[in-house]
């Protein structure tokens, strides 16, 4: 089942909304790439709970869309797994829903002081009129939501991973898993606001959860032994980020001139390749040679990596 989308005129494949359990729906959004991610729902007999909206208002309209497609009730709940926008950016279209995240997902919105001005960056987008709106309900550790006979297991990690509060929801008794950013399916992990070595060891927690269903941040939905081999991308190409920022760092090069320096070989074939850069700021920061570090110099240094660029961005 589709959704059309409303008022964007690009070459992407719509969304695909999917029951990957009975009353468990993932909501894949192609091609995953920058501001381009996935949500999820559960129905119930009484009200649907989401786990993370879209980038724009466009997209979680038309989210909401495919929500009406197979269910009339409420909306009560929107879990967000994390802060960036293109998770968060839909809350205000969920009118009367509890917005639940990690503490620090709230704190870090706070910081921001609304929504973030991404002309610059990304002056194509069709954002909309958006309006912000933070998690109202935050919890630290755990916190279980019962939806009829499903419970969602929310969990952090307890250390930095892909942001400083990350969330993932494990659904235990349909063995459902959805990783948020930890897992980009197909593209390239990106740690600029978090830790690359946290990542990978984030890894090892999503794996101990045995999932027959993985729905990841980005990219497709991953099940059985492809779990495993979704995680292990994630991991392998964290590790060579570690290992070039060692050899960078040897060899006293700046990340981004070890960046122009690598061959990504296999990750090459992975989409929003110039994250490498800010994964390389992280990297050298994790091991204590970046002194200076700060995510806007960090995302100058990706467009000189793409010679100028703009992160190509079809949200
Ligand atoms: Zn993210």
């Amino acid at each position: 089942m589709t959704a059309a989308m409303p008022s964007h005129d690009h070459p992407l494949p719509p969304p695909m909304l999917e029951e990957v359990s009975a009353g468990i729906y993932s909501y894949v959004q192609p091609d995953g790439t920058w501001f381009i991610n996935n949500c999820g729902f559960v129905a119930g007999d009484d009200e649907v709970v989401v786990i993370d909206t879209t980038s724009t208002e466009a997209r979680t309209r038309a989210f909401i869309e495919a929500i009406r497609s197979v269910s009339d009730r409420p909306v009560t709940t929107v879990v967000n797994t994390h802060h960036h926008g293109d998770h968060t950016h839909g809350n205000y279209l969920f009118e009367g829903a509890t917005v639940v995240a990690h503490r620090k997902c709230r704190e870090v919105m706070m910081s921001a002081g609304g929504i973030a001005d991404y002309s610059a960056a990304f002056p194509g987008v069709e954002w909309g009129a958006l309006r912000f709106r933070p998690p109202s309900l935050v919890f630290d550790g755990s916190l279980d939501l019962h939806v009829g006979d499903v419970t969602l297991e929310l969990r952090d990690l307890g250390y930095v991973a892909h942001t400083t509060g990350d969330v993932h929801a494990w659904l235990p008794e349909r063995g459902v898993l959805f990783a948020g950013d930890l897992v980009f399916h197909g593209g390239t992990p990106f740690a600029l606001f978090g830790s690359v070595s946290g990542t990978i060891e984030a890894m090892d927690r999503l794996e101990s959860y045995g999932a027959e269903v993985m729905v990841p941040g980005h990219g497709p939905v991953a099940r059985g032994a492809g779990i495993k081999s979704a995680l292990d991308d994630q991991r392998q190409y964290l590790t060579f980020v570690l290992e070039r920022a060692q050899a960078g760092i040897a060899a006293g090069r700046s990340p981004l001139e070890q960046a122009l320096a690598t061959d990504l070989g296999r990750f090459s074939a992975w989409t929003d390749g110039e994250r490498l850069v800010g994964n390389l700021h992280v990297a050298y920061r994790e091991a204590g040679h970046n002194d200076d570090f700060a995510i806007d110099r960090s995302i100058g240094d990706m467009i000189r990596f793409n010679g100028g660029a703009l992160p190509r961005c079809l949200a």
